[in-house]
């Protein structure tokens, strides 16, 4: 008789964004036997689509008014640069950053050079201005505008994803295409079934971005408030040169943000949200493209465009609901029964949810037990998803 596909351990994380990745790398680190399935490719959803930026809070101070702020932010720069440069787990070594810095970008405008310093008052010193000079290609023969340098580094995702995997490959898992998986909570834990591999979890994490609403369905818990707010990203190819910058006008958010990715041909894909993306929910992708063509011109004078190609791409943030629709204010993590539930709210806050999450656990389960995963090796192992630029997308 074949041996049944048997898991025991501490903690199942469910969804393999950013947010379940680090969640393993710390439970793992603190001795807890964890392991994580996810659906689809790992960072599919949320992760994959993100700008990478890892904000020091800066871009929600910004202009003339105050926008919900980010607590727990500032100290993410520095946490990220302590896996980057392998002082801390985890380690993230292996994964570049794609840029050490993001710039603040204030084009030539009337009330430019007050705005940029009513901006640069506000951040106590958090920003330094760049002279003309020293300006990124593109941006370094605009006559007037106000440039200064940011303390918020840009991640390579996917070199991110790839360095989790290698990491701790033995205890990632792929559901297979439509299966689902079965839970049922038990006196001590909760007794998962998926494609013919038995789980015993002493606790459920999920981690599923979007899919925690049907997950939170089907144990019962339909009452935690899930909400999403949509996205509407412009993606332009064919750039020569990278820019990391946010592009800000008298509003208390970025008119547009905009951060590079390498297209493997020695030019860039030019990726970008902020106000754009949010007015662009309610557009075509052709009346956003004609809308962006203008917009990035004006707010990026002498740089050239005619050889670029446009697309655009919808994604929803998923978090926590219950604020009324405003963005939560730092990382966020529930418990209920042996089912604990997070959103990063942010990618740069992934550190600050697992720490919560390390937290509830040390408090409900004092002592780790020993993993046995043999297992889930009957369960594919998942490929690193691709970004939005290398997904089949309608160019012009
Ligand atoms: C366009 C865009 C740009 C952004 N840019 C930034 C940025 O620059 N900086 C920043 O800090 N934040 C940014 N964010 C926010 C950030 O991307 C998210 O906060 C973060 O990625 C959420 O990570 P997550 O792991 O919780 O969710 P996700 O990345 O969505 O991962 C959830 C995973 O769970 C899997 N899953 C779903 N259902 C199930 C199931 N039933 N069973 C198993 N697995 C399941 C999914 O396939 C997915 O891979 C951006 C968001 C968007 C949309």
């Amino acid at each position: 008789m074949p041996k049944p596909n048997r898991v025991q351990v501490d903690a199942l994380i469910v969804g393999g964004g950013v947010a379940g990745l680090w969640l393993l790398d710390t439970l793992h680190q603190a001795g807890y036997a964890a392991c994580l399935l996810t659906a689809g490719d790992l960072g599919a959803g949320q992760t994959i689509a993100s700008q990478g930026i890892i904000h020091g809070g800066t871009k929600y101070t910004l202009g003339l008014g105050l926008e919900s702020a980010v607590t727990d932010l500032a100290e993410m720069p520095a946490r990220w640069r302590a896996s980057l440069d392998g002082a801390e787990a985890p380690d993230l070594t292996a994964a570049r950053p794609l840029a050490d810095r993001m710039h603040f970008w204030v084009p030539p405008q009337r009330g430019g050079k007050l705005l940029a310093k009513a901006s640069s008052k506000l951040m106590r010193g958090e920003m330094r201005p760049v002279a003309a000079a020293e300006r990124p290609a593109g941006l370094a023969t605009v006559r007037g505008g106000e440039m200064f340098a940011l303390n918020e580094i840009v991640i390579d995702v996917p070199a991110v994803l790839a360095a989790f995997a290698a990491r701790h490959g033995d205890r990632i898992r792929q559901l297979p295409a439509g299966e689902q998986l079965a839970m049922q909570e038990t006196a001590d834990g909760v007794s998962c079934e998926a494609a013919g591999v038995q789980i015993f979890a002493r606790r459920v994490v999920f981690t599923a971005g979007a899919g925690n609403e049907a997950l939170l369905a089907r144990v019962g818990l339909s009452d935690i408030p899930c909400q999403r707010r949509p996205l509407h990203q412009v993606i332009i190819g064919g750039m020569a040169t990278a820019l990391f910058a946010h592009c800000v006008g008298k509003s208390s958010k970025p008119l547009a943000t905009i951060t590079s990715h390498p297209d493997g041909a020695g030019g860039q894909y030019w990726y970008v949200g902020g106000l754009l993306a949010e007015d662009g929910v309610a557009q075509q992708p052709a009346e956003l493209i004609a809308a962006a063509r203008p917009e990035l011109s004006r707010l990026l004078p002498s740089v050239d465009f005619s050889a670029a190609s446009w697309a655009t791409y919808r994604i929803d943030r998923s978090e926590h609901g219950g604020g009324g629709g405003l963005r939560p204010s730092s990382a966020v993590a529930l418990s209920r029964g042996a089912y604990i539930i997070g959103w990063p709210t942010k990618l740069a806050l992934a550190p600050r949810l697992a720490e919560q999450i390390l937290e509830l656990l040390r408090q409900q389960l004092p002592s780790p037990t020993a993993a046995d995963l043999d297992g889930l090796r009957a369960l594919p192992r998942p490929a690193i998803a691709q970004p939005p630029w290398q997904q089949a997308l309608a160019w012009n």
